[in-house]
């Protein structure tokens, strides 16, 4: 699709446009609000990382499951005592508004307790009656060496939800941050190792796309756990699909959609579709992409969506007043997000707000609405910034069909209507996260967290992550042999 730039694709570069000095080896983090260095280290070893993990890994996986979970418990302790430090990384690296960034690390925190409740639930021992008196168990065992390679947008969060339950399921973890984020990541990690995580066990890999290639290659790792881009994630499957052997979990991008159905609850409505599209610059996974409203809605619901944009404020982490949004991740984002508004504008979209870049060395933009009801071939692709598409539809059935008019799968949200049409909704919804009268985003990870189609695997993470940190062995067992053969003895 010429001139229409995915930002994915845009992202998956390790290039940070104007701002990039960095040699081959070198990754370089700059703040995206000014451009500022905060960050410069050399890429990893790969094979000496492996190594190291590998090693660790058979001491590691023989301690007491009790004594992984206390460890993971420390660790929650020293992430709260560094909370301050960690956000305010978080804010300058990511861009994201500092109480966005704290709310970041709240979720690190309670993802312990949510973790030890899942490997409780999912990974439990059991015992079930076999024949002869016997006894059939179920037990996990851990993969053994995993490789998680985490995203930039919430680069403490998303790699810790693989992190720990990889940790207390028994595995040893390579973490390779984000090349945009690792800062951030060298924090998380010195707060596992201050807890008494070995810095073998849970070790910290800075690299780019072509470290995470070698590790994805490199037959010492028993999987991957990826959360980043579509395009990222099938070339991971396409690496692998040979490897039947390895565990892949691809949590990957959405399209997401957002029906507007009848409701008397205009400003409520409004307020879940800004927060939806909006939040932290339109850089989340379940952000909103396509809102499609019931045509006799649509002039009132599109009033109060655009007055409440219109009201956004946009700027620094650290700015007073506190900013709803901050800039996205880097310039190359930022360029790739233009040059796709300018593609719908000139393919048949219509403007309900403009995408407006006020300094063009910055990355910093305007919440945008376009309509593209009449748009043909709209392209069907996750821009992964602060851009709304609006389609008006006639009919229910129109609604449902449009939500699904996308290879992701990952977020579809219903606001209004009733009860019946919210049943028929999520029947028909082809996602791994469908809401009524809730907004796409902020899943709960006390609930799987994933989608089908181009937005992941069938391994979701948050409360099911236990279940691809581990897997089932089944054993029939029984004190002393027993057995007669009763058919067919001469
Ligand atoms: P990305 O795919 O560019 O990078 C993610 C990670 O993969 C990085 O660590 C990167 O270095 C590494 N990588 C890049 N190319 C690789 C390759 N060929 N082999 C192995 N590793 C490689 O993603 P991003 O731009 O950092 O993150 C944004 C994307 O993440 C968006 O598409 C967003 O929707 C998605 N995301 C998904 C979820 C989810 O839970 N489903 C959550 C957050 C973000």
């Amino acid at each position: 699709m010429d001139g229409f730039a995915t930002t994915s694709t845009a992202a998956a570069a390790s290039d940070r446009g104007p701002f990039s000095e960095a040699s081959a080896a070198d990754i370089i983090s700059c703040e995206p609000a000014t451009g500022a260095e905060i960050w410069r280290g050399k890429a990893c070893d790969v094979d000496d990382v492996v190594t190291r993990a590998r090693r660790a890994w058979p001491a590691w996986a023989a301690q007491p499951l009790s004594t992984r979970m206390e460890l993971v418990r420390r660790f929650a302790n020293e992430v709260r005592k560094d909370a301050e430090k960690l956000a305010t990384s978080i804010a300058r690296e990511t861009g994201k508004p500092l109480w966005e960034a704290h709310a970041e690390v709240e979720l690190v925190i309670n993802k312990v307790e949510i973790s030890i409740r899942a490997y409780a639930e999912r990974s439990s021992q059991r015992r079930l009656d076999s024949a002869l008196q016997g006894t059939m168990a179920v037990r996990h065992k851990p993969h053994g060496v995993l490789v998680v390679l985490g995203p930039y947008n919430f680069p403490a969060h998303l790699p810790n939800a693989h992190i720990v339950p990889a940790l207390i399921a028994g595995n040893v973890v390579i973490f390779k941050p984000s090349e945009k984020a690792p800062a951030s990541g060298e924090m998380l990690a010195r707060c596992f190792h201050r807890a008494g995580i070995s810095t073998a066990v849970m070790q910290f890999a800075p690299g780019g796309p072509a470290e995470g290639q070698a590790f994805v290659a490199h037959d010492g790792i028993d999987g991957v756990l990826f959360t980043g881009s579509a395009n990222t994630g099938i070339t991971i499957n396409r690496r692998l699909a040979a490897r039947p052997d390895k565990m892949v979990a691809l949590e990957m991008g959405g399209n997401n959609a957002m029906v507007v159905w009848d409701t008397p609850k205009l400003t409520d409505a409004a307020t879940l579709i800004v927060q939806s599209a909006f939040a932290s610059t339109g850089q989340r996974c379940t952000a909103a992409r396509r809102l499609i409203v019931k045509s006799s809605m649509y002039d009132a619901i599109m009033g109060e969506v655009k007055a409440l944009a219109d009201r956004l404020i946009f700027g620094a982490p650290f700015d007073e007043p506190a900013p709803f949004m901050g800039p996205v991740i880097d310039n190359a984002a930022a360029d790739g997000l233009t040059e796709s508004f300018l593609y719908l504008l000139s393919h048949g979209g219509k403007a309900i707000k403009h995408l407006v870049r006020p300094d063009e060395s910055l990355p910093f933009l305007s919440p945008a609405i376009i309509d593209t009801t009449t748009m043909k071939d709209r392209p069907d692709v996750e821009l992964f910034g602060p851009i709304l598409q609006v389609i008006r539809v006639d009919d229910f059935d129109e609604a449902i069909a449009e939500t699904n008019n996308t290879r992701f799968g990952l977020a579809a949200s219903m606001i209004g209507g009733t009860p019946q049409e919210y049943n028929k909704f999520w029947a028909n919804a082809r996602a791994g996260i469908v809401n009524w009268n809730r907004g796409t985003v902020n899943p709960s990870h006390s609930a799987p967290v994933g989608g089908i189609g181009l937005s992941g695997n069938h391994r979701p993470t948050g409360y099911y992550a236990a279940d691809y940190c581990a897997y089932p062995v089944a054993s029939g067992e029984m004190e002393q042999p027993r057995a007669m053969i009763g058919i067919g003895l001469r």
